[in-house]
């Protein structure tokens, strides 16, 4: 956590800020392949690299609530009148499932700072992993 006080002005700046060590270990860059496979925004079509070099790739995935998994845990939690007990005695079974494969876009960052409807945006399409 930083104590010292930062500009509220959330927007990137022209100047890439230096991203925390740990980030940059978590994360890959993008080859020049990739790059140019991601290098038109979904929303208006143009070219990412014009204005600040700096762009938004989404994964959007979307799942359902299995509720009689979700059932099934709270009659065990009910049963067993503790939440923690009953999360060590059940089956851990998935209480939500994946609809679709994640679809992942390239927004520019004018189109990222506006508002979008998530479903709008998954009929964009993107590369890869749409099915
Ligand atoms: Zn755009």
């Amino acid at each position: 956590m930083k104590d010292k006080a930062e500009p509220v002005d959330q927007r990137p700046s022209v100047t890439p800020v230096p991203l925390e060590p740990e980030f940059q270990l978590e994360r890959e860059g993008m080859k020049a392949g990739e790059l140019r496979k991601a290098a038109s925004c979904v929303c208006c079509g143009k070219k990412i690299l014009r204005g600040i070099p700096m762009f938004w790739r989404v994964t959007i995935d979307r799942f359902i609530v299995d509720l009689n998994a979700v059932r099934r845990q709270s009659g065990l939690e009910m049963m067993l009148n503790s939440v923690a007990l009953a999360g060590v005695m059940s089956p851990d079974e998935d209480m939500a499932k994946p609809v679709m494969k994640p679809v992942t876009l390239t927004i520019c960052e004018d189109c990222g700072m506006e508002p979008k409807r998530i479903a709008a945006l998954c009929e964009l399409g993107g590369e890869g992993e749409r099915g």
